[in-house]
Protein backbone atom coordinates (compact mmCIF):
# COMPACT_ATOMS: atom_id res chain seq x y z
CA UNK A 1 0.00 0.00 0.00
CA UNK A 2 2.76 2.42 1.02
CA UNK A 3 4.46 1.76 -2.65
CA UNK A 4 1.43 1.84 -4.32
CA UNK A 5 0.41 5.10 -2.74
CA UNK A 6 4.19 6.68 -3.68
CA UNK A 7 3.47 5.11 -7.37
CA UNK A 8 0.00 7.27 -7.52
CA UNK A 9 1.48 10.48 -5.68
CA UNK A 10 4.23 10.40 -8.40
CA UNK A 11 2.24 9.73 -11.32
CA UNK A 12 -0.45 12.81 -10.02
CA UNK A 13 2.53 15.72 -9.60
CA UNK A 14 3.58 14.40 -13.14
CA UNK A 15 0.48 15.72 -14.55
CA UNK A 16 0.96 18.96 -12.92
CA UNK A 17 2.41 21.80 -14.59
CA UNK A 18 4.67 23.94 -12.72
CA UNK A 19 7.96 23.58 -11.82
CA UNK A 20 8.98 23.51 -8.33
CA UNK A 21 9.73 21.13 -5.56
CA UNK A 22 6.16 20.02 -3.25
CA UNK A 23 6.41 17.40 -0.65
CA UNK A 24 4.57 14.92 0.66
CA UNK A 25 4.66 14.86 4.81
CA UNK A 26 3.15 12.93 7.52
CA UNK A 27 2.79 13.98 10.83
CA UNK A 28 2.09 12.42 14.14
CA UNK A 29 -1.79 12.94 15.19
CA UNK A 30 -2.71 11.17 17.36
CA UNK A 31 -7.08 13.05 17.91
CA UNK A 32 -8.52 16.19 16.76
CA UNK A 33 -6.19 18.00 19.54
CA UNK A 34 -3.03 17.52 17.98
CA UNK A 35 -4.58 17.53 14.21
CA UNK A 36 -5.73 20.92 15.13
CA UNK A 37 -2.17 21.98 15.82
CA UNK A 38 -1.01 20.84 12.28
CA UNK A 39 -3.84 22.67 9.99
CA UNK A 40 -2.84 26.04 11.80
CA UNK A 41 0.01 25.76 9.47
CA UNK A 42 -0.71 24.03 6.52
CA UNK A 43 -4.00 22.10 4.52
CA UNK A 44 -4.36 18.35 5.92
CA UNK A 45 -4.90 16.36 3.13
CA UNK A 46 -5.63 13.25 4.96
CA UNK A 47 -6.38 11.74 8.27
CA UNK A 48 -5.39 8.07 9.25
CA UNK A 49 -5.31 6.63 12.04
CA UNK A 50 -2.85 8.13 14.20
CA UNK A 51 -1.22 10.49 11.75
CA UNK A 52 -2.13 13.02 8.76
CA UNK A 53 -0.90 13.44 5.06
CA UNK A 54 -0.39 17.02 3.69
CA UNK A 55 1.10 18.40 0.40
CA UNK A 56 3.43 21.12 0.76
CA UNK A 57 5.63 23.79 -0.53
CA UNK A 58 8.70 24.32 0.26
CA UNK A 59 8.07 27.19 2.92
CA UNK A 60 5.48 25.02 4.54
CA UNK A 61 7.64 22.12 4.86
CA UNK A 62 10.08 24.68 6.81
CA UNK A 63 7.54 25.07 9.41
CA UNK A 64 6.30 21.93 9.67
CA UNK A 65 9.68 20.74 10.70
CA UNK A 66 10.54 23.38 13.28
CA UNK A 67 7.13 22.65 15.05
CA UNK A 68 7.16 19.17 14.59
CA UNK A 69 10.45 17.78 15.04
CA UNK A 70 10.47 14.61 15.76
CA UNK A 71 6.69 13.71 14.78
CA UNK A 72 7.86 14.74 10.85
CA UNK A 73 8.20 12.42 7.65
CA UNK A 74 8.87 13.32 4.63
CA UNK A 75 7.49 10.40 2.54
CA UNK A 76 8.12 12.07 -1.16
CA UNK A 77 9.34 14.94 -2.58
CA UNK A 78 9.18 15.77 -6.19
CA UNK A 79 10.39 18.24 -8.82
CA UNK A 80 8.15 19.04 -11.34
CA UNK A 81 9.08 20.59 -14.60
CA UNK A 82 7.14 22.36 -17.24
CA UNK A 83 8.02 20.42 -20.67
CA UNK A 84 9.80 22.94 -23.08
CA UNK A 85 7.30 23.61 -25.97
CA UNK A 86 4.02 21.65 -24.17
CA UNK A 87 2.62 23.97 -21.98
CA UNK A 88 0.52 26.70 -23.60
CA UNK A 89 0.79 29.49 -21.09
CA UNK A 90 -2.62 31.04 -22.02
CA UNK A 91 -4.62 28.19 -22.66
CA UNK A 92 -7.53 28.30 -19.91
CA UNK A 93 -8.77 24.43 -20.59
CA UNK A 94 -9.33 21.79 -18.52
CA UNK A 95 -7.09 19.06 -19.34
CA UNK A 96 -8.06 16.51 -22.92
CA UNK A 97 -9.34 13.36 -20.17
CA UNK A 98 -11.79 15.98 -18.61
CA UNK A 99 -13.08 18.55 -21.13
CA UNK A 100 -16.10 17.82 -19.84
CA UNK A 101 -15.81 20.07 -16.38
CA UNK A 102 -16.75 23.84 -17.31
CA UNK A 103 -14.52 26.52 -17.48
CA UNK A 104 -15.49 29.98 -16.36
CA UNK A 105 -16.77 31.10 -19.63
CA UNK A 106 -18.50 27.83 -19.84
CA UNK A 107 -20.20 28.54 -16.49
CA UNK A 108 -21.35 31.76 -17.63
CA UNK A 109 -22.45 31.32 -21.04
CA UNK A 110 -24.64 28.13 -19.28
CA UNK A 111 -26.60 30.59 -16.91
CA UNK A 112 -27.29 32.91 -18.90
CA UNK A 113 -28.68 30.29 -21.70
CA UNK A 114 -30.40 28.79 -18.59
CA UNK A 115 -32.43 32.19 -17.30
CA UNK A 116 -33.05 32.77 -21.03
CA UNK A 117 -34.58 29.42 -21.62
CA UNK A 118 -36.93 29.75 -18.70
CA UNK A 119 -37.38 33.68 -18.26
CA UNK A 120 -40.27 32.94 -15.98
CA UNK A 121 -38.01 31.04 -13.63
CA UNK A 122 -35.21 31.79 -13.71
CA UNK A 123 -32.69 34.87 -13.40
CA UNK A 124 -28.85 35.92 -13.04
CA UNK A 125 -27.73 37.75 -10.08
CA UNK A 126 -23.84 38.69 -9.71
CA UNK A 127 -22.53 39.05 -6.23
CA UNK A 128 -19.31 41.26 -7.48
CA UNK A 129 -16.26 40.50 -9.02
CA UNK A 130 -13.54 38.53 -8.56
CA UNK A 131 -10.03 39.70 -7.21
CA UNK A 132 -8.85 39.95 -11.59
CA UNK A 133 -12.51 41.65 -11.97
CA UNK A 134 -14.25 38.44 -13.25
CA UNK A 135 -18.16 38.22 -12.88
CA UNK A 136 -19.48 36.38 -9.95
CA UNK A 137 -22.51 35.04 -11.58
CA UNK A 138 -25.35 33.04 -10.12
CA UNK A 139 -29.36 32.13 -10.96
CA UNK A 140 -31.78 32.47 -8.90
CA UNK A 141 -35.17 30.30 -9.15
CA UNK A 142 -38.48 30.23 -8.19
CA UNK A 143 -42.15 29.64 -9.72
CA UNK A 144 -44.78 32.24 -9.58
CA UNK A 145 -42.62 34.57 -10.22
CA UNK A 146 -40.11 37.09 -8.74
CA UNK A 147 -42.22 39.79 -7.37
CA UNK A 148 -42.84 38.61 -3.60
CA UNK A 149 -38.86 36.77 -3.33
CA UNK A 150 -37.77 38.21 -0.20
CA UNK A 151 -40.81 36.72 1.08
CA UNK A 152 -40.08 33.22 -0.03
CA UNK A 153 -37.45 30.86 2.07
CA UNK A 154 -34.19 30.66 0.01
CA UNK A 155 -31.57 27.90 -0.31
CA UNK A 156 -28.57 28.92 -1.06
CA UNK A 157 -26.20 26.43 -3.09
CA UNK A 158 -22.05 28.11 -3.03
CA UNK A 159 -19.17 26.09 -5.30
CA UNK A 160 -15.73 26.38 -5.59
CA UNK A 161 -14.40 28.03 -2.77
CA UNK A 162 -11.04 26.19 -3.22
CA UNK A 163 -9.46 26.63 -7.10
CA UNK A 164 -8.67 23.00 -7.60
CA UNK A 165 -12.08 21.20 -6.18
CA UNK A 166 -13.66 21.40 -9.85
CA UNK A 167 -16.34 19.15 -9.08
CA UNK A 168 -17.70 21.39 -6.71
CA UNK A 169 -18.64 23.87 -9.42
CA UNK A 170 -20.17 21.05 -11.56
CA UNK A 171 -22.82 20.16 -9.19
CA UNK A 172 -24.26 23.11 -8.07
CA UNK A 173 -24.26 23.88 -12.29
CA UNK A 174 -25.95 20.49 -12.94
CA UNK A 175 -28.25 21.67 -9.91
CA UNK A 176 -29.32 24.49 -11.61
CA UNK A 177 -30.16 22.87 -14.79
CA UNK A 178 -32.31 20.33 -12.87
CA UNK A 179 -34.23 22.82 -10.86
CA UNK A 180 -35.19 24.70 -13.44
CA UNK A 181 -36.38 21.44 -16.03
CA UNK A 182 -38.21 20.18 -13.11
CA UNK A 183 -40.41 23.70 -12.57
CA UNK A 184 -41.19 23.19 -15.88
CA UNK A 185 -41.66 19.48 -16.17
CA UNK A 186 -43.38 18.83 -12.94
CA UNK A 187 -46.39 20.40 -11.97
CA UNK A 188 -46.55 19.16 -8.06
CA UNK A 189 -42.56 20.85 -7.74
CA UNK A 190 -43.88 24.03 -9.63
CA UNK A 191 -46.24 24.39 -6.93
CA UNK A 192 -44.25 23.97 -4.21
CA UNK A 193 -41.52 26.48 -5.69
CA UNK A 194 -44.00 28.95 -5.57
CA UNK A 195 -43.11 29.31 -2.10
CA UNK A 196 -38.81 28.98 -2.25
CA UNK A 197 -36.37 30.17 -4.11
CA UNK A 198 -32.64 28.61 -4.78
CA UNK A 199 -29.99 31.08 -5.04
CA UNK A 200 -27.04 29.02 -6.91
CA UNK A 201 -23.21 30.64 -7.42
CA UNK A 202 -21.32 27.66 -8.76
CA UNK A 203 -18.16 29.36 -8.92
CA UNK A 204 -17.05 31.77 -6.28
CA UNK A 205 -13.19 31.63 -7.23
CA UNK A 206 -13.08 31.70 -10.80
CA UNK A 207 -9.39 33.43 -10.78
CA UNK A 208 -8.42 30.30 -9.23
CA UNK A 209 -9.92 27.66 -11.09
CA UNK A 210 -8.74 29.19 -14.41
CA UNK A 211 -4.93 29.31 -12.89
CA UNK A 212 -5.31 25.31 -11.94
CA UNK A 213 -5.77 24.38 -15.53
CA UNK A 214 -3.52 27.40 -17.12
CA UNK A 215 -1.49 25.44 -19.77
CA UNK A 216 -3.75 22.32 -19.58
CA UNK A 217 -2.29 21.31 -16.74
CA UNK A 218 -3.48 21.13 -12.95
CA UNK A 219 -1.22 23.04 -10.43
CA UNK A 220 -3.15 21.74 -6.88
CA UNK A 221 -4.23 25.17 -6.63
CA UNK A 222 -6.27 26.32 -3.83
CA UNK A 223 -6.57 29.50 -2.86
CA UNK A 224 -7.46 32.56 -4.80
CA UNK A 225 -5.21 35.32 -7.15
CA UNK A 226 -4.59 37.84 -4.90
CA UNK A 227 -0.92 39.40 -5.33
CA UNK A 228 -0.27 39.53 -1.30
CA UNK A 229 1.62 42.83 -0.46
CA UNK A 230 5.46 42.61 0.41
CA UNK A 231 5.53 38.55 -0.76
CA UNK A 232 6.74 36.43 -3.49
CA UNK A 233 3.41 34.27 -2.26
CA UNK A 234 0.29 34.53 -4.08
CA UNK A 235 -3.86 33.88 -3.10
CA UNK A 236 -5.54 33.98 0.13
CA UNK A 237 -7.61 31.08 1.56
CA UNK A 238 -11.33 31.99 0.58
CA UNK A 239 -12.52 29.44 3.49
CA UNK A 240 -10.53 30.69 5.85
CA UNK A 241 -11.14 34.40 5.41
CA UNK A 242 -14.77 35.33 6.93
CA UNK A 243 -14.73 37.57 10.12
CA UNK A 244 -16.87 34.81 12.41
CA UNK A 245 -13.92 33.96 15.33
CA UNK A 246 -11.29 34.77 12.38
CA UNK A 247 -7.92 34.18 13.01
CA UNK A 248 -8.85 32.01 15.49
CA UNK A 249 -6.91 28.45 14.86
CA UNK A 250 -6.68 26.07 12.09
CA UNK A 251 -5.31 28.89 9.50
CA UNK A 252 -2.16 31.02 9.16
CA UNK A 253 -0.75 34.50 8.84
CA UNK A 254 1.54 33.47 6.68
CA UNK A 255 0.74 34.44 3.01
CA UNK A 256 3.07 31.42 1.69
CA UNK A 257 1.03 28.80 3.56
CA UNK A 258 -2.15 27.20 1.76
CA UNK A 259 -4.74 28.39 4.55
CA UNK A 260 -3.86 31.95 4.56
CA UNK A 261 -6.31 33.96 6.28
CA UNK A 262 -5.99 37.29 4.35
CA UNK A 263 -4.69 40.23 5.83
CA UNK A 264 -7.86 41.08 7.45
CA UNK A 265 -11.82 39.60 7.81
CA UNK A 266 -13.44 39.37 4.38
CA UNK A 267 -10.41 41.53 2.74
CA UNK A 268 -11.21 39.36 -0.24
CA UNK A 269 -13.98 40.31 -3.24
CA UNK A 270 -15.30 36.80 -3.40
CA UNK A 271 -15.87 36.28 -0.06
CA UNK A 272 -17.41 40.04 0.59
CA UNK A 273 -20.03 39.45 -2.41
CA UNK A 274 -21.25 36.13 -0.35
CA UNK A 275 -21.55 38.36 2.43
CA UNK A 276 -22.98 41.07 0.61
CA UNK A 277 -25.57 38.66 -1.26
CA UNK A 278 -26.66 36.88 2.27
CA UNK A 279 -27.07 40.48 4.03
CA UNK A 280 -29.43 41.41 1.38
CA UNK A 281 -30.77 38.16 1.54
CA UNK A 282 -32.78 37.42 4.53
CA UNK A 283 -34.67 35.34 3.37
CA UNK A 284 -32.04 32.28 3.33
CA UNK A 285 -32.41 29.85 5.91
CA UNK A 286 -30.25 26.45 4.27
CA UNK A 287 -26.87 27.08 2.46
CA UNK A 288 -24.79 24.33 1.03
CA UNK A 289 -20.87 25.05 0.74
CA UNK A 290 -19.47 22.63 -1.50
CA UNK A 291 -16.06 21.28 -1.28
CA UNK A 292 -13.71 18.01 -2.49
CA UNK A 293 -12.82 15.71 -1.40
CA UNK A 294 -13.87 13.13 1.54
CA UNK A 295 -17.63 12.42 1.13
CA UNK A 296 -18.60 14.45 4.38
CA UNK A 297 -21.49 16.45 5.52
CA UNK A 298 -19.97 18.63 8.20
CA UNK A 299 -21.82 21.17 9.92
CA UNK A 300 -21.10 23.83 12.41
CA UNK A 301 -19.19 24.24 14.53
CA UNK A 302 -15.97 24.09 12.80
CA UNK A 303 -13.90 26.92 14.87
CA UNK A 304 -14.18 25.37 17.88
CA UNK A 305 -14.44 21.71 19.81
CA UNK A 306 -17.64 22.88 21.44
CA UNK A 307 -21.32 21.92 19.79
CA UNK A 308 -24.69 24.67 18.83
CA UNK A 309 -26.47 25.04 21.22
CA UNK A 310 -28.94 21.53 22.37
CA UNK A 311 -31.89 22.21 20.30
CA UNK A 312 -30.04 23.53 17.04
CA UNK A 313 -27.46 20.91 17.23
CA UNK A 314 -30.35 18.21 16.85
CA UNK A 315 -31.39 19.88 14.05
CA UNK A 316 -27.81 19.75 12.62
CA UNK A 317 -27.66 16.33 13.50
CA UNK A 318 -30.92 14.99 11.91
CA UNK A 319 -30.34 16.96 8.65
CA UNK A 320 -26.52 15.55 8.38
CA UNK A 321 -27.69 12.45 9.44
CA UNK A 322 -30.64 11.76 6.88
CA UNK A 323 -28.72 13.39 3.73
CA UNK A 324 -26.09 11.08 4.40
CA UNK A 325 -28.30 8.24 4.22
CA UNK A 326 -28.59 8.90 0.68
CA UNK A 327 -25.06 9.77 -0.72
CA UNK A 328 -23.47 7.48 1.94
CA UNK A 329 -21.01 10.57 3.40
CA UNK A 330 -20.04 10.33 6.71
CA UNK A 331 -22.06 13.47 8.58
CA UNK A 332 -20.08 14.75 11.64
CA UNK A 333 -19.36 18.34 12.97
CA UNK A 334 -16.80 19.92 11.57
CA UNK A 335 -13.88 20.54 14.13
CA UNK A 336 -14.33 16.59 14.79
CA UNK A 337 -11.49 16.59 11.69
CA UNK A 338 -9.50 19.93 13.35
CA UNK A 339 -10.23 23.23 13.95
CA UNK A 340 -10.34 25.71 11.23
CA UNK A 341 -11.55 29.16 11.57
CA UNK A 342 -13.11 31.64 9.05
CA UNK A 343 -15.23 29.32 7.06
CA UNK A 344 -18.72 29.92 5.42
CA UNK A 345 -20.63 27.92 7.24
CA UNK A 346 -19.71 29.04 10.94
CA UNK A 347 -20.17 32.66 9.67
CA UNK A 348 -23.37 31.80 7.80
CA UNK A 349 -24.66 29.80 10.95
CA UNK A 350 -23.34 32.25 13.85
CA UNK A 351 -23.87 35.23 12.23
CA UNK A 352 -27.27 35.12 10.34
CA UNK A 353 -28.63 31.87 11.83
CA UNK A 354 -28.53 30.01 8.84
CA UNK A 355 -28.55 26.03 8.46
CA UNK A 356 -25.59 25.45 6.81
CA UNK A 357 -23.45 22.25 5.52
CA UNK A 358 -20.29 21.72 3.72
CA UNK A 359 -20.46 18.81 1.58
CA UNK A 360 -17.11 17.50 0.84
CA UNK A 361 -17.90 15.42 -2.07
CA UNK A 362 -16.82 12.48 -4.02
CA UNK A 363 -13.80 10.88 -4.07
CA UNK A 364 -13.21 9.38 -0.75
CA UNK A 365 -9.55 9.09 -0.69
CA UNK A 366 -6.57 10.35 -3.03
CA UNK A 367 -7.00 6.21 -4.36
CA UNK A 368 -9.90 7.90 -5.85
CA UNK A 369 -8.09 10.54 -7.85
CA UNK A 370 -8.49 13.43 -4.98
CA UNK A 371 -9.22 16.89 -6.05
CA UNK A 372 -8.99 15.15 -9.69
CA UNK A 373 -11.37 12.35 -9.50
CA UNK A 374 -11.37 12.69 -13.67
CA UNK A 375 -15.14 13.53 -15.35
CA UNK A 376 -16.56 10.04 -14.99
CA UNK A 377 -16.92 11.26 -11.19
CA UNK A 378 -19.61 14.28 -12.09
CA UNK A 379 -22.77 12.71 -13.43
CA UNK A 380 -22.51 10.01 -10.07
CA UNK A 381 -21.41 12.43 -7.96
CA UNK A 382 -24.80 14.27 -8.89
CA UNK A 383 -26.99 11.77 -8.73
CA UNK A 384 -26.52 10.68 -5.10
CA UNK A 385 -26.54 14.22 -4.44
CA UNK A 386 -29.98 15.16 -5.53
CA UNK A 387 -31.82 14.03 -2.69
CA UNK A 388 -29.92 15.17 -0.20
CA UNK A 389 -30.24 18.18 -1.58
CA UNK A 390 -33.78 18.25 -2.06
CA UNK A 391 -34.41 16.91 1.14
CA UNK A 392 -32.82 20.70 2.79
CA UNK A 393 -34.99 22.56 0.12
CA UNK A 394 -38.13 20.68 1.27
CA UNK A 395 -37.28 21.94 4.97
CA UNK A 396 -36.02 25.27 4.25
CA UNK A 397 -38.82 27.40 5.25
CA UNK A 398 -38.54 25.54 8.89
CA UNK A 399 -35.18 23.49 9.85
CA UNK A 400 -37.02 22.93 12.99
CA UNK A 401 -39.91 20.83 10.86
CA UNK A 402 -37.59 18.02 10.86
CA UNK A 403 -37.55 17.34 14.82
CA UNK A 404 -41.23 16.75 14.31
ZN1 LIG B 1 -12.33 23.04 -0.16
Amino acid sequence: MKRLSMILFLMFLGNLGFSKTIYLVKVKAANKFERTKVANLVHIDRIKKGYVTAVVNKAELKRLKKKFQGKLKVVDSYQTKNKKGHVHENEYEFPKKDVKFHTFDEVITSLRKLAKDHPKTVKTFNIGKSIENRDLLGVKITAGGFADEMKKPAMFLVGTHHAREHLSTEIPLLLSKYYADKIKNDSKFANFMKNRVIYILPLLNPDGALHDIKGRKYKMWRKNRRQNEGSQYVGVDLNRNYDFRWGQGGSSTNPSSDVYMGKAPFSEPETQGIKRFVENHKNIKTMISFHTYSELILYPWGGTYDPVPGQELKVFKKMAETMAKWNNYKPQQSSDLYVATGDTCDWAYGVHNIFCFTFELTPSSMFGGGFYPGAKAIDPTFEENKKPVNYLLKYTDDPYKVLK
